[in-house]
């Protein structure tokens, strides 16, 4: 054997043994797992694809969580993940799914809109994969994920995107964005086909509130506010009234009507449903933040956002201070806290549309903090216990 031979020999393996690596870890992101023990009032899953054929079988298909009390009322579809890089609109969705009481009406909770955006990770922007959160019963791993759907799912991107219907020119990568694909299109691509099956959940189900949740960075003039589409205005505007009096100071805007693709334009336009966004502060988007880290996922404290700040350069409310960062509970408080109050004002809006739910809002995760809430799957009933 000749030394060339031998060199070329010893690159191939070193490339392959790294190429392994690296190849184990994407697949760990794809296929991991997130356990949730659903509380004693929970009915049934179903899968989103029971509504819309076209998504069986694909990575966009997602549980759907319901609650339903047996009695007449309003019906509330509650949406995390439509951005699974927004961790802070997802861990609301697992707090309720384990902890939901219900009397009155009935509830579909789908706690990751967009699965295939959470079966990876934003690349470029020097994200960790996962955070952790210590309970009392030991420790919890969460996914960070995409804003978009995974191109393994979905590719390859056009020059320009072309919103169907409305025909509005987009962001080419908005193709794979859930919150610009509504109201989606039943044979379009697989994100448009996504936004579809969850109108079809809306309309089959008669859904009267339909509650998407994000995170959105501090530099972003729509933070910390309910977006609503013209129909729950009144709602959404009476739930920020009382939040900011009562909880934490939280805006209200309408939603404007030539920008197209998003759930409170769509969603509200297309189905009978009263629609209503929420923004919490994601410490984590901002491009003048410093070192991405678990830490700053799960506290939220930065000296370029504190400096940020100074220069009067962010939107959130209250205003940004370092001593107290923007916490995960904080955030998870305010999406939890955000929906019950739309429910409430739905109820007083429309008499028959009232509920009667109970789920740990943001005073309760401010005194016992996320994991005081989740349980532990090791000992979870079998029957209670889902992955997903
Ligand atoms: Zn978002």
């Amino acid at each position: 054997m000749n030394n060339v031979f031998l060199r070329r020999l010893i690159i191939l393996i070193v490339v392959l043994i790294v190429a392994f690596l690296g190849g184990r870890e994407f697949w760990e992101i794809r296929h991991f797992k997130q356990s949730i023990v659903v509380s004693e009032d929970f009915t049934k899953k179903v899968m989103l694809s029971d509504y819309f054929e076209g998504i069986k079988g694909t990575w966009v298909d997602t549980p759907v969580y319901i609650y339903d009390s047996g009695n007449p009322g309003g019906s509330l579809l509650w949406l995390g993940g439509t951005h699974p890089y927004e961790p802070g609109a997802i861990l609301p969705a697992y707090v309720a799914a384990e902890n939901l009481k219900i009397t009155k009406g009935k509830i579909f909770l789908i706690p990751v809109a967009n699965r295939s955006a959470w079966t990876m990770g934003d690349y470029g922007m020097g994200y960790p994969k996962y955070f952790s959160l210590e309970a009392n019963w030991g420790e919890k791993k969460f996914r960070i994920g995409a804003r978009n759907s995974n191109q393994l799912d979905q590719w390859p991107d056009p020059f320009t995107y072309v919103h169907y219907p409305s025909r509005q020119n987009l962001a080419y990568q908005d193709i794979r964005n859930l919150n610009r694909t509504y109201p989606g299109y039943a044979s379009g691509t697989l994100t448009e086909r996504l936004a579809y099956a969850i109108m079809e959940l809306t309309r089959q189900e008669d859904i009267d509130l339909f509650v998407d949740m994000h995170e959105a960075s501090l530099m972003y003039p729509v933070v910390s506010t309910y977006v609503a589409h013209q129909d729950a205005e009144d709602i959404a505007m009476m739930a920020g009234m009382n939040l900011s009096a009562e909880q934490f100071p939280m805006k209200s805007e309408s939603s404007p009507k030539s920008l197209r693709g998003l759930s409170h334009r769509e969603v509200g336009d297309y189905s009978d449903a009263l629609v209503v966004l929420m923004e919490t502060a994601e410490p984590f988007i901002d491009r003048v933040a410093g070192k991405m880290t678990e830490e700053l996922m799960i506290e939220g404290k930065d000296e370029f956002l504190q400096k940020a700040a100074e220069e009067n350069l962010l939107y959130c409310d209250p205003e940004y201070d370092i001593e107290f960062g923007k916490p995960m509970w904080y955030r998870v408080g305010r999406h939890l806290s955000g929906t019950m109050e739309v429910i409430k004002q739905m109820g007083e809006f429309y008499p028959d549309k009232q509920m009667e739910v109970e789920f740990p809002l943001f005073f309760d995760l401010e005194e016992h903090g996320i994991m005081h809430f989740l349980h532990d799957p090791e000992t979870a009933d079998t029957d209670r216990l889902f992955y997903q």
